[in-house]
């Protein structure tokens, strides 16, 4: 008999009628024999909901009262699913972040969990008990109700999971799993039935959102399987667990990421002394502004170009920034382009295997894709392209890799 913490989002309980299909779906896990702890997010919509109802009051309300605000739309979700529990005759319960006493700091709208205590819900586990906990919300050591930041409720799962010590953490969702790329783009993508936690954790932060980042690496750190499934579609999902021996002969790509929420700026001509990447990222880092991809190479006259790119939102800020620095450091000029778009394969197997970056730059320059930028980590490689190229870039690379396949090699490896 295993322990399973299976948590439902907004979409999947956004109904009562979307509530009353969940129910059966977990008395049949219930029939054969699991023990389920019941994690709900608000119905889709409220959350936004109750947020534009406050801000009809005031333009910022404090964040004590946004959180007892809407931390109330997790709490309808989670009684009206116990009630559908009941009424099928299955005993459940339905427990807030205070009740369980899932304990966070007091950083309202933005709380971290520091403890969960258990021992309520083991007592209720063995009387037979279906719990149903709220998700995105705790309480500090006052008793002040907190929450955990918008899509929290993937958290709460995964925290509980591991404080449970359940055998698995699932995730439903809309979508029946993670897959090797985004399947709007690309016809032949494919659902993974593994993938490691810090391949997943690039995928997500490079743009294939299903889960909840922090939620992933929170489950990585306690080393809690998690695996994402269809609400409302039968299928084995995406386990996402840690890595295992037999990965290293796995196929070298898990899948590939994009993201066009990037732009570029490029300082021209400046002097190659020590100091110049400081004096230019400093001060875009001093602001809070993030950078990522950054390039700098020495010309022969050893005048330096000097390359970096930004979140979109933050390219003209950072580009004002560094007009200033250009000019006290008499560089030629500044350019910015917020028409690129980056491209990142990923995959654990890349730490055993030589040859993916020419594989993939032999890809692109095949159908004549130009790179701007290149950037490496063990497990990534991320090029910059211009923006139009992108879905070709994506499209070329699945099948270079040939990522559409069953992979066959190996029957215990990442099928
Ligand atoms: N209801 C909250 C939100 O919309 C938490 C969640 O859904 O995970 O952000
Ligand atoms: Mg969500």
């Amino acid at each position: 008999m295993s322990l399973i913490v299976q948590k439902f989002g907004g979409s999947s309980v956004g109904s009562v009628e979307k509530i009353e299909t969940i129910a059966d779906k977990l008395a049949g896990f219930r029939d054969a024999g699991h023990r389920l702890v019941v994690v709900v997010s608000a119905m889709g919509g409220e959350t936004n909901r109750l947020l534009a109802l406050a801000h009809q009051i005031q333009d910022s309300p404090v964040p004590r009262e946004l959180d007892v605000l809407v931390s109330t739309g997790e709490q309808v979700s989670a009684a009206l699913l116990s009630m559908a529990l009941n009424r099928r005759g299955f005993p459940a319960k339905s427990y807030n972040g205070s009740q369980v006493r899932i304990l966070t700091d007091n950083a309202h709208t933005k709380a971290r969990i520091m403890d969960i205590d258990v021992r309520r819900l083991h007592a209720e586990l063995d009387a037979g008990n279906i719990l149903v906990v709220t998700g995105f919300q705790g309480v500090d050591e006052q008793g002040n109700i907190t929450t955990l930041g918008r899509g929290g409720s993937d958290t709460t799962a995964v925290a509980l999971a591991a404080a449970l010590k359940a055998d698995e953490c699932q995730i439903y969702t809309d979508v029946d799993g993670v897959y090797t790329t985004d399947p709007r783009l690309v016809d032949g993508a494919r659902r993974l039935d593994n993938i490691t936690f810090e391949e997943m954790l690039e995928m997500a932060s490079l743009g294939s959102k299903v889960l909840q980042n922090r939620a992933v690496e929170f489950a990585g750190k306690y080393n809690v399987p998690l695996r994402v499934l269809h609400s409302f579609e039968d299928g084995p999902g995406t386990l996402i667990r840690t890595e295992e021996a037999s990965d290293m002969e796995a196929p070298t790509i898990a899948g590939i990421a994009f993201t066009r929420d990037e732009a570029k700026i490029t300082v021209l001509g400046v002097p190659d002394t020590p100091g110049v990447a400081h004096r230019i990222l400093g001060p875009v880092g001093g602001v809070g502004i993030e950078v990522d991809v950054i390039v700098q190479n020495v010309a022969e006259d050893k005048s330096t170009d000097f390359t970096f790119t930004v979140h979109r939102n933050d390219m003209n800020r950072a580009a004002a920034i560094v007009t200033q620095v250009a000019g006290e450091l008499n560089a030629r000029d500044v350019r910015t382009d917020d028409r690129i778009a980056k491209i990142s394969l990923v995959g654990v197997g890349m730490r055993s295997h030589a040859g993916v970056a020419s594989q993939m730059f032999a890809a692109l320059a095949e159908v004549g894709i130009n790179i701007q930028m290149i950037t490496t980590s063990e497990i990534k490689i991320s090029v910059v392209i211009n923006e139009k190229f992108l879905e070709l870039a994506v499209r070329s690379l699945h099948s270079a890799f040939e990522l559409e396949q069953e992979p066959t090699l190996l029957a215990d490896g990442r099928n």
